[in-house]
């Protein structure tokens, strides 16, 4: 039988507790904290048992209330990271605390001997992962960037759209995510604790996309929001030109208190959206060109052939959207079999590392108000 991989979860507050949960339970799954009604049916998405990969541990966090969370739940507690470290039981380190502490903290682990499952943003900069990537290299322990994201349904459709052309030759993406909260209220409204939207769920945003295409990005601009907070952006919208001349638009909002559409895509024979997490969302696709010239439609103070819609049935059709199986435990397996040398790495390092530097571009360009070249 294939050895199983013990772990521990350093700072286990929402996201490591999810972890604690989802490995115990072995589903991988972490949408136990949400109330039913909210949780998006996931039909296609199959949950491996992540228990034949991984078992946990233990756990530790600087909080005592943390502690005895897990303490209530029957999960181990170290009394110190050190501790954790200390232990010959332990095969790999889950990072989950505020993303300042994840230089440090991987580094430390993979000097005990432990091979690092580290939270996002891996870290807050580009050169603080040429280190940490240094020292993976030098002890031989794997450092796994957590980019999850790469395998929720509603990125999956629009790769899958992309990957087969369903849409034709696509020009442009507009990938948002936007909410009406403001910024949390922790950590993640300080700077120094690598606080800021572009970290928090831009670092999701740019991953997805710069993994789906294969392409260099050439230029690009940012415009970073602070209505809800002066010291860490609370949005931003990122426009990005692709060496092909595909653009896309991201953006990320706490502010919005109506939202456009998560997904659109747009090709030369046709368009798809998607709404919101529960997956709203259709395809237009065109069946002819023929009547490009429509008759005109009253707009506004004038008239416009242009603009006229086209009607289902006549030269588009209605689609819904594909749907097909996937994982949704696929990195925390892939992680445990990297670490068991019989795979490859799907979220790698220098993928990490090309996000980490776009964002840098990004804030680049919002400083100085104006484009930025991006070689990369
Ligand atoms: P949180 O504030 O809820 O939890 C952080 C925990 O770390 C707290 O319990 C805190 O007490 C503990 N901690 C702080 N300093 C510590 C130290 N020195 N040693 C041990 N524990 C310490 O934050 P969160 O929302 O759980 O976020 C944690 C990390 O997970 C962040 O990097 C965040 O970006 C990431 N995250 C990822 C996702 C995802 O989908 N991949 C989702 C949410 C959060």
């Amino acid at each position: 039988m294939e050895k199983i991989l013990n772990i521990g979860i350093v700072g286990c507050g929402g996201m490591g507790s999810g972890h604690a949960i989802a490995l115990q339970s072995g589903t991988g799954n972490a949408l136990w904290k949400v109330k039913t009604d909210d949780v998006p049916k996931f039909p296609g998405a199959l949950t491996t048992d992540i228990s034949k990969h991984l078992r946990l541990r233990g756990i530790f966090d600087i909080k005592p209330e943390r502690r005895q969370w897990a303490q209530e739940r029957k999960i181990p507690v170290y009394e110190s990271y050190d501790a954790m470290l200390a232990d010959p039981d332990i095969d790999a380190v889950l990072v989950a605390t505020p993303n300042h502490l994840h230089k440090e903290q991987s580094i430390a682990a993979m000097r005990a001997g432990k091979h690092v499952l580290c939270e996002k943003p891996v870290m807050i900069t580009s050169e603080d992962l040429e280190e940490v990537m240094q020292v993976s290299r030098e002890t031989g322990r794997v450092f796994y960037p957590r980019q999850n994201r790469e395998w929720d349904e509603d990125y999956l459709i629009i790769k899958k759209i992309y990957d087969d052309k369903l849409v034709g030759n696509v020009f442009n993406i507009k990938s948002r995510l936007t909410g009406s909260r403001g910024i949390p209220g922790d950590w993640r409204g300080i700077k120094e604790y690598g606080g800021g939207m572009m970290l928090d769920w831009g670092v999701h945003l740019i991953d997805r996309i710069l993994q789906m295409i294969p392409e260099k990005v050439i230029k690009l601009f940012c415009s970073c929001t602070y209505i809800t907070n002066k010291e860490c952006e609370d949005g931003f919208q990122l426009h990005m030109t692709f060496e092909s001349g595909l653009t896309v638009d991201i953006e990320v909002g706490t502010c919005h208190f109506i939202s456009e559409p998560m997904w659109c895509i747009y090709g030369d024979r046709g368009s798809a959206v998607i709404h919101n997490f529960q997956l709203d969302g259709k395809m237009i696709r065109l069946t002819s060109w023929e009547d490009k010239d429509a008759e005109p439609i009253a707009a506004g103070a004038g008239l416009t052939k242009t603009m006229a819609p086209r009607s289902v049935g006549e030269s588009v059709e209605e689609r819904p959207l594909p749907r097909f199986d996937f994982d949704r435990n696929t990195l925390y397996r892939n992680f445990a079999e990297v670490c068991m040398g019989t795979a490859k790495q799907i979220v790698t390092q220098e993928h990490a590392l090309r996000v980490l530097r776009l964002m840098e571009a990004c804030f680049r360009s919002n400083e100085s108000g104006e484009a930025v070249l991006f070689e990369g």
